[in-house]
């Protein structure tokens, strides 16, 4: 049986990195409180948590009575002020948006443990921008998760301009606390990642919109061509379309045209397809989030 670890960390953002984060440090021992500005939001993730914590059951990887005590280290809470009181990690993953994200930073940081980090689950904004929000930017720090979380084995570490050696090097052991590799890199509007990402399912997204091929030839396309294990639209739907589209407006903004976003994202995201999470964004989706075949958006639709 895991043990119970010494240290508090408040979870920022009850959505889909939200769950995913808190389940990763539940499982490990820590004690989590997971805040949301909706109550919906926290009953949805409480119960997207449990649904892992149970497959882990089912599965052999955890025992019955093992899964009780992982629950009973998530807390949920709405007012984040109070919430903070103590902690000794904070994870920011509220949607991508500086303003929201700063005023996180301003209502936490006076609550704190001392030596506490913040780490911001940004997928493009600038770490150091967000440290802005910061009386002590050195303590600020970027932590990138992949989604989903429990599946997935990478952490991007982000070093803002201020982030001292002893916030990486915290980061770090806390990547490797929930059994993950990490990497450093420095500030970059994308990091490596999203940059990546973003500019191949923007690219997907013009082909759909061209008529170049099939919503499923176009994700075949790169899951037997080039061996991903999803393909871009896919991705996108997993992802999310509002995540998506902020994430190229701020590219496309810092980083030149070659990221301005594909006029069906901006179509996608207005008629509310914003992907899985909404049943619905370049597939459709059923009741238990699993794809229909031959829902892909048609390009004569378009
Ligand atoms: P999401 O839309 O699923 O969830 C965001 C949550 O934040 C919502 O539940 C919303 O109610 C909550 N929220 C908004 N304002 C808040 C506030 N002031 N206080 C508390 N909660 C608030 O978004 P997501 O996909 O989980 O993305 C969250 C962050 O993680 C973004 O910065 C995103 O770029 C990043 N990220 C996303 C992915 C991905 O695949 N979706 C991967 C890596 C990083």
């Amino acid at each position: 049986m895991t043990q119970t670890v010494d240290k508090k960390v408040l979870v920022v953002g009850a959505g889909i990195m939200g769950h995913g984060i808190a389940h990763g440090f539940i499982t490990k021992g820590y004690r989590v409180t997971l805040v949301d500005i909706r109550e919906e939001a926290l009953t949805k993730a409480r119960a997207a948590i449990d649904n892992i914590v149970q497959g882990g059951v089912r599965l052999g990887k955890m025992a019955a009575e093992d899964a009780f005590s992982v629950m009973g280290r998530l807390h949920t809470a709405t007012d984040v002020e109070v919430a903070a009181e103590g902690a000794d990690l904070v994870v920011e993953t509220v949607v991508e948006s500086i303003d929201v994200k700063l005023d996180i930073v301003r209502a936490v940081e006076h609550r704190l443990a001392p030596g506490a980090i913040f780490a911001t689950n940004t997928s493009a904004l600038s770490v150091t921008e967000i440290a802005g929000g910061a009386k002590d930017a050195s303590r600020v720090v970027g932590m990138h998760f992949f989604n989903p979380v429990h599946k997935m084995k990478l952490i991007e570490i982000i070093a803002g301009l201020s982030t001292s050696q002893e916030t990486l090097t915290a980061a770090r052991a806390y990547g490797a606390a929930l059994g993950k590799t990490s990497i450093v890199v420095n500030d970059s509007p994308g990091l490596t990642t999203s940059r990546m990402s973003a500019l191949m399912g923007n690219e997907a997204m013009c082909m759909l919109a061209e008529g170049t091929a099939s919503a499923e030839d176009i994700d075949t396309a790169l899951r037997l061509g080039f061996n991903h294990p999803m393909g871009p639209l896919e991705l996108g739907d997993l992802t999310g379309w509002d995540t998506r589209l902020k994430v190229l407006q701020y590219l496309h903004q810092t980083l030149g045209d070659k990221f301005r976003p594909s006029p069906l994202i901006l179509r996608m995201v207005k008629a509310g397809r914003i992907g899985r999470k909404a049943g619905a964004g370049v597939y459709r989706y059923d009741d238990a989030g699993q794809k229909i075949p031959g829902s892909g958006l048609k390009a004569s639709a378009l």
